[in-house]
């Protein structure tokens, strides 16, 4: 089945305690379509300039990513430089240049329009919302992410989508600062309370605390011995949630702990190189290969 994403489509620049990559290919649809086309046919709804180079164009339509909803727009598209602490988890943005990604104005294409599975990647919660009410009908499963700075910055907007949404994708210290609360589960269950019926918050290297009113779990993130580029790790991993829903047509609470499994997996492979390079290196098989490899990690003898 199909799912539809939109966010940001951009030219990242990452510095990490080692090296230093200019201009590689980023934004957060661009690694949730990548990851999510592992398992299902992705539509895309984003905005580029005219800069854009061919060759990232040529990588979404080789996933056979949807581009009918990518527009070209006058100016330069959407960059980022970013730079990693020694621990590579916390991070600072040193640049943010909006570009074009700072006027967009999504518009779904009539064939995207019904949707059974959406995601709203990182971007503004009043953008976010014109996609959902360009839909033809609700969604059958509605997922979204979001960051520090619309939690400051567009606090009342996005608590009115939350009501309109099943799913919250975030970060462990977006969730605190969400709900004031410091303890994750109680945060979840905050997050609960605003709308979703599912709060996934995500905890890096640990992994990811799922809450939802039929019961709470946990996935541990899958271990490596060397993380390279945490860069576009949140994105994929939900890009793997919602794909991995999407291929099954399944969203039952079991279904969801698999998908939420299968998240941590793409994501994993996403922090062993720069953008979107070990993403490309695989296949499906090299998903679920190391998907059996996490159900024997939390396989405890009764
Ligand atoms: P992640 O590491 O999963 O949080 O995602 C990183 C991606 O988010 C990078 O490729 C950036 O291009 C993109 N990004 C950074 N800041 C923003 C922003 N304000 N809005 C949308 N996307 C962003």
């Amino acid at each position: 089945m199909s799912l539809l994403v939109v966010g940001s489509i951009g030219i990242d620049t990452v510095e990490t305690p080692q090296t230093r990559r200019e201009n590689q290919l980023g934004g957060s649809a661009v690694y949730f379509a990548f990851a999510a086309s592992f398992y299902t046919r992705v539509q895309l709804v984003g905005v580029i300039g005219k800069d854009f180079p061919s060759v990232h164009r040529t990588l979404l339509e080789s996933r056979e990513i949807d581009l009918q909803g990518l527009e070209v727009a006058d100016g330069k598209t959407f960059r980022w430089v970013g730079r990693y602490h020694e621990n590579m988890i916390d991070r600072d943005t040193l640049e943010v240049d909006l570009n074009v990604f700072g006027s967009f104005d999504p518009k779904v294409p009539p064939a995207f329009r019904a949707t059974p599975y959406l995601f709203l990647a990182n971007g503004a919660p009043q953008v976010q919302r014109k996609v959902l009410d360009q839909l033809e009908a609700r969604p059958k499963f509605v997922a979204m992410d979001t960051m520090d700075l619309w939690i400051e910055t567009a606090r009342a907007d996005l608590k009115e989508l939350l009501k309109r949404v099943d799913a919250l994708v975030i970060n462990d210290s977006e969730a605190r600062m969400l709900t004031g609360r410091h303890e994750l589960l109680r945060a979840g269950l905050d997050i609960l309370d605003l709308g979703p019926k599912t709060a996934i918050v995500k905890k890096g290297e640990h992994g990811a605390l799922v809450v939802s009113r039929h019961g709470h779990f946990a996935v541990p993130g899958f271990p490596l011995e060397e993380v390279v580029d945490p860069t576009g790790a949140g994105d994929t991993f939900a890009g793997g949630i919602c794909g991995y829903l999407a291929q099954t047509g399944d969203v039952s609470a079991d279904n969801l702990r698999r998908a939420v499994a299968h998240g941590a997996v793409v994501a994993s492979y996403t922090v062993q190189d720069f953008s979107l390079e070990a993403l490309k290196r695989i296949q499906r098989s090299d998903l679920d290969a190391r998907f059996e490899m996490l159900l024997d990690l939390v396989r405890i003898p009764k």
